[in-house]
């Protein structure tokens, strides 16, 4: 009898080789479209390679590869694959079901970091009521307007809790709102942890608040040098303190900026957490390197707010050397990987300061020339909210597409003077992406 032709497949674009480690003749497959990851050994690598093998397979060897198929690592021969990751992306950035605010309560400060992003628009300027009151009346009309499913916010500084009467006000107005229009609320506070004492957790917690980052850049005195109070006194017991009450209310990750002076400092800091019992409580350790920002072209530390940013030209090494030893210990570690789509291409993710102007970035907060409108009058400018940008389209050929899509607009306009161009972090990638896919596969 003739055997049954069958269609075969070959590996997706997407899909990312990477041998096992420590050495056993396995390949780990990742692919950076559907974030699948599996272990084939090398027959099945041979048969995904050899489309005429395809042709005589077991019913096994077909059950197997229809597997792979389901998760994305393989696909149709003659599959357009670039055009499905474009249809993904743009739903992402067009779906308008997630509404993404960033509340910047004050750009004041009760830290007086060396690196901090808000140098150079680090001003004594809080949220008003009249400004909170506004805010809320704006994000309504959007909801009258939208079918929206999800409210994401999120507060951040400054030091956010400098003027929390606002996040309570905002909270509270969020929580009608989300009621009124059947949204899922999730809210969450970016914060230097020295005024997240126990009462304030309690009655953040009373207010939906569920994730909290808190950052720390190293162990004890490393720390206090680089996170100074105005008066230059340490943070660190106090920090500590606070945060061995919070994790047990609220999800809280440890953000931390590193560079070539505190990166053994980090993984001691790692070592305490450990030695407190926390890796078990923590949501997460996410280490970053220390980047270049808006506010001046000095090294300087983006801000907490996004999980993205320019890693190429950073020290990867370090990171990985971090990020490593932190899932040794036991600590859930953030991703590295995903640097993308930016935030800001996202149709309705803003950024608000205390004075009510939108920005899609917090990398661009204070900067005029970047507004993109005020929450009395509404969103204006829309070039400067990305809404025509297509910056994914010379990246058909990137594997790394989905993870990346033509980068982050803060960096693109640090390197070329232009926040419409492509920043791209291929180098980043073929560098890191091996190691971090390794690191996944053993979780
Ligand atoms: S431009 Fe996008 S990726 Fe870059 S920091 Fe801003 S939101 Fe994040
Ligand atoms: S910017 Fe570079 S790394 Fe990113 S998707 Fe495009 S080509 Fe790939």
């Amino acid at each position: 009898m003739e055997a049954e032709s069958y269609m075969s497949f070959r590996l997706s674009k997407y899909t990312l080789q990477v041998p096992a480690d420590p050495p056993n003749g396995k390949t780990l497959l990742y692919n950076t479209l559907t974030r699948s990851i599996v272990q084939v050994n090398e027959t099945s690598l041979n048969i995904i390679h050899n489309p005429e093998r395809q042709q005589c397979l077991t019913s096994q060897e077909q059950d197997a590869l229809q597997q792979l198929k389901q998760l994305g690592v393989l696909v149709n021969e003659e599959e357009d694959e670039f055009s499905g990751g474009c249809a993904w992306y743009q739903r992402i950035r067009n779906d308008r079901s997630v509404i993404h605010l960033t509340v910047l309560t004050t750009y004041s400060c009760n830290l007086a970091c060396p690196y901090c992003v808000e140098n150079g628009v680090k001003k004594r300027i809080f949220l008003k009521r009249n400004t909170s009151q506004q805010i809320v009346r704006w994000v309504k009309g959007i909801l009258e307007e939208e079918k929206a499913a999800n409210l994401l916010l999120t507060f951040y500084g400054g030091e956010p809790l400098l003027n929390k009467k606002e996040i309570y006000f905002l909270s509270d107005a969020a929580n009608i709102l989300c009621e009124h229009y059947a949204l899922k609320k999730s809210c969450r506070l970016i914060t230097n942890g020295v005024l997240l004492v126990p009462s304030e957790v309690d009655a953040l917690v009373k207010e939906g608040v569920t994730h909290v980052k808190i950052t720390l850049d190293g162990f004890g005195e490393d720390h206090d040098r680089k996170r100074p109070t105005l008066g230059g006194q340490g943070t660190f017991s106090t920090i500590i303190e606070n945060l061995t009450y919070a994790v047990n209310h609220l999800q809280v990750t440890i953000g931390s900026n590193f560079d070539s002076s505190n990166l053994e400092s980090v993984k001691k800091l790692y070592d305490y957490l450990h030695s407190l019992g926390l890796h078990q409580k923590l949501k997460a350790v996410h280490a970053k390197p220390i980047l270049s920002t808006l506010s001046d072209k000095i090294a300087s530390a983006i801000s907490q707010q996004c999980t993205v940013c320019r890693m190429s030209e950073t020290d990867y090494q370090g990171l990985l050397d971090i990020v490593k030893y932190a899932q040794t210990l036991g600590f859930n570690v953030a991703d590295n990987m995903s640097l993308g789509p930016c935030q800001a291409l996202k149709y309705h993710s803003y950024v608000i300061d205390p004075n009510g102007v939108i920005y899609k970035c917090p990398g661009f907060v204070g900067r005029p020339e970047f507004a993109i409108g005020d929450v009395a009058y509404g969103v204006m400018n829309t070039q400067k909210a990305y809404r025509d940008l297509n910056i994914h389209e010379p990246c058909q050929t990137c594997k790394y597409m989905p993870l990346c899509a033509g980068g982050c607009r803060h960096s693109a306009f640090l390197e070329n003077d232009d926040d419409r161009g492509m920043a791209c972090e291929g180098e980043y990638f073929e560098r890191t992406a091996g190691e971090f896919v390794r690191i996944l596969s053993s979780k």
